[in-house]
């Protein structure tokens, strides 16, 4: 692997059923995957792991947790994602997060929100993958912060991944009609986080409250648009946004995921 610090990825993970299908979403994060290679390990922040303070999972082998509904078929609550943990990684990310502590956590595991995706990016589950918890009590701009600090591990050689969707109002899905139009405000606010992307200006995506009703509606509880947060705080000088796939499901979960990117542009 060359010296040029690693990408780092934003996937909308919408329902945990995808980890059962193939489709033009999953081959793209499966394309995405195989043209950043294996990385050392995988830092991911993921939507369904909120806590007051931060914890990383520390331990060697984190179990596969099914953190949905029993309404699921059993045939997702028997998927595995037997990747290895790394105390080593789980160590580091409390020295680059300090002065916040960082508890070295052996309870957790990999929740949906990170086998989902990874399960398709890397199939082989033979990359050490650690998880980062939220800390539910604290505003969108420190968990930017979080990210900011975390960016130097682009450069050890560990994948940042973030797991959750810019766009997560469920109450308002049509879950009859995965390719329905969005909603109104649901594309307006997609669009308005995509442009402060790709404008390279987080603040705005940091303060995304104020863009006002869509934000609220598409934001109606903050935890699965944080991850974006520690993304972008992760984020460099110069790294190009590639939004892929991009579209909005059921009319209020957005598959919007984004890599930034250093590495010249395919050609
Ligand atoms: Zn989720």
């Amino acid at each position: 692997m060359s010296d040029a610090p690693l990408p780092v990825v934003f996937f909308g993970h919408g329902s945990p059923m995808i980890a059962l299908e193939t489709n033009a979403t999953t081959e793209t994060w499966s394309a995405m995957g195989a043209s950043i290679g294996k990385p050392k390990a995988i830092l991911c922040v993921s939507a369904h792991w909120l806590t007051r303070g931060v914890g990383v999972t520390a331990m060697p082998a984190p179990r596969t947790i099914h953190d949905f509904g029993a309404s699921f078929p059993r045939a997702l609550f028997e998927v595995q994602y037997p990747a290895p943990g790394s105390a080593a990684l789980a160590a580091r990310v409390a020295e680059v997060l300090a002065p916040t502590p960082v508890v070295q956590d052996q309870a957790w595991g990999l929740d949906h929100g990170t086998w989902s995706v990874l399960c398709k990016a890397y199939p082989d589950a033979d990359v050490p993958v650690v998880q980062l918890s939220m800390d539910a009590t604290q505003p969108p701009a420190w968990h930017y912060e979080m990210g900011r600090r975390l960016a130097p591990l682009r450069d050890e050689g560990v994948l940042i991944v973030g797991s959750g969707n810019i766009v997560h109002n469920l109450p308002a899905m049509d879950w009859g009609a995965r390719l329905r139009p969005a909603y109104d405000w649901a594309a307006a606010f997609n669009g308005f986080i995509k442009t402060a992307i790709a404008e390279d200006a987080p603040e705005r995506a940091v303060n995304f409250e104020a863009f006002g009703e869509a934000a609220a509606k598409s934001v109606p509880t903050p935890d699965h648009y944080w991850p974006l947060l520690y993304v972008l705080g992760a984020r460099r000088p110069g790294d190009r946004a590639v939004f892929a796939p991009d579209h909005i499901e059921h009319g209020s979960l957005s598959m919007t995921s984004v890599m930034l990117d250093s590495r010249p542009a395919a050609a």
